[in-house]
């Protein structure tokens, strides 16, 4: 395949720290792949919220960096002997990725199936891959278990009840507005909760759902409004697995919280689960398989333009607790 590859390319990037309005387009050097890493032409990418962690400064970046998680497009360079052809639609994890072009590790991509949508891929990326983790590896869920999965309806709640529902797990969601309900009933959710009801009759109802004993996981990106009310919930020797800070970050806390009710709690990340490259083909593999298998939908909150202003209303709108699903920008018509 010969695609001309350009000396520049438009980026989303970010100088300071600061909210949504911070991003700026500009034209910047096309990257140029080392040794161990590939050139993707970007077609879709799309927003997660981790976004707004880095340009907040809760995770601390170098200024200027290329804003974004996820892609899909087309693998335009690679080494000798990579296991890819260049001319096929891959998806990515590798960030840099609100720009025309982004350079991956040769480790963090992977072919999309024919049969595969485009737009689904970007989301199977962070989202996808994680939700799979969640279940797999931090409460490793077993049919019949009761799990309460926190954000319902966001990215990553959408696809984790759908999995779960398929590996024959119970699950409780809650979302943070009646709105959302009936998308969570859609994906399958035994039960959804509003969070912005009492704390007492959200435990009790969860109590009440579980035959008195609590859930045997909770998987919370919510963070700190939700953090106390995971302790209640929990069954005796359960899990809680807190993998987000959309309300702000969990606070520090002593071992002895956990010995009541002898509890786990575990804090992972994608990049620390799935790291080396036996792993990324692994769940890259499994994910592809569950999504064909389970039929799983990704839903599409809205898609956005290339440009400063969409990027920055698509995190405010993020932020706003009113989106569904995913947040795609389209970046190329191919
Ligand atoms: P979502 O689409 O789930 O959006 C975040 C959701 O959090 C909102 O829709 C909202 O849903 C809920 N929320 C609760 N309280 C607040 C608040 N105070 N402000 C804003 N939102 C709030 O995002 P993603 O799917 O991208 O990510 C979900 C979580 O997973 C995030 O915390 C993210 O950081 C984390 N994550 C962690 C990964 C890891 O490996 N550790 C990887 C990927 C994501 P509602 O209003 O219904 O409560």
């Amino acid at each position: 395949m010969s695609t001309q590859i350009p000396k520049t390319i438009k980026a989303i990037q970010v100088d300071k720290v600061g909210g949504p309005e911070v991003n700026v387009l500009r034209e910047i050097p096309t990257p140029v792949p080392k040794e161990n890493e590939v050139l993707i032409k970007v077609q879709w990418t799309g927003v997660n919220y981790i976004d707004n962690y880095f340009r907040s400064g809760l995770y601390p970046v170098q200024h200027p960096y290329t804003v974004g998680q996820d892609a899909v497009g087309t693998l335009v360079q690679a080494p000798t002997n990579y296991p890819i052809k260049t001319g096929s639609r891959v998806f990515t994890t590798a960030g840099s990725a609100f720009a025309e072009y982004l350079v991956a590790p040769r480790d963090r991509v992977a072919a999309l199936p024919d049969e595969i949508d485009a737009k689904d891929g970007v989301s199977m990326a962070t989202q996808g891959l994680t939700a799979l983790y969640l279940l797999k590896e931090s409460y490793a869920v077993k049919k019949g278990d009761w799990v309460l999965n926190r954000a319902a309806a966001g990215g990553v709640g959408l696809i984790l009840t759908q999995i779960a529902k398929h590996l024959g797990v119970n699950v409780i969601g809650t979302v943070g507005s009646q709105s959302k309900v009936d998308i969570v009933k859609q994906s399958g959710a035994d039960h959804v909760l509003l969070s912005s009801d009492t704390s007492e009759s959200n435990v009790k109802k969860i109590l009440e759902l579980t035959g008195g004993q609590g859930v045997h996981a909770v998987y919370d990106g919510v963070g700190k409004d939700t953090w106390e009310e995971d302790f209640e919930v929990v069954r005796r020797k359960g899990t809680i697995v807190t993998y987000g800070n959309a309300s702000g970050a969990v606070p520090p806390f002593p071992p002895a919280k956990l010995s009541p009710k002898a509890l786990k709690v575990t804090r992972p990340t994608l990049f620390a689960i799935v790291k080396t490259q036996e792993e990324w083909d692994e769940y890259t593999s499994e994910l592809i398989e569950i999504s064909k298998k389970a039929k799983i939908h990704y839903a599409v909150h809205k898609e956005y333009g290339f440009s400063a202003e969409d990027v920055i209303q698509a995190q405010k709108d993020i932020q706003g607790r009113g989106t569904t699903g995913k947040l795609l920008i389209k970046v190329s018509d191919e």
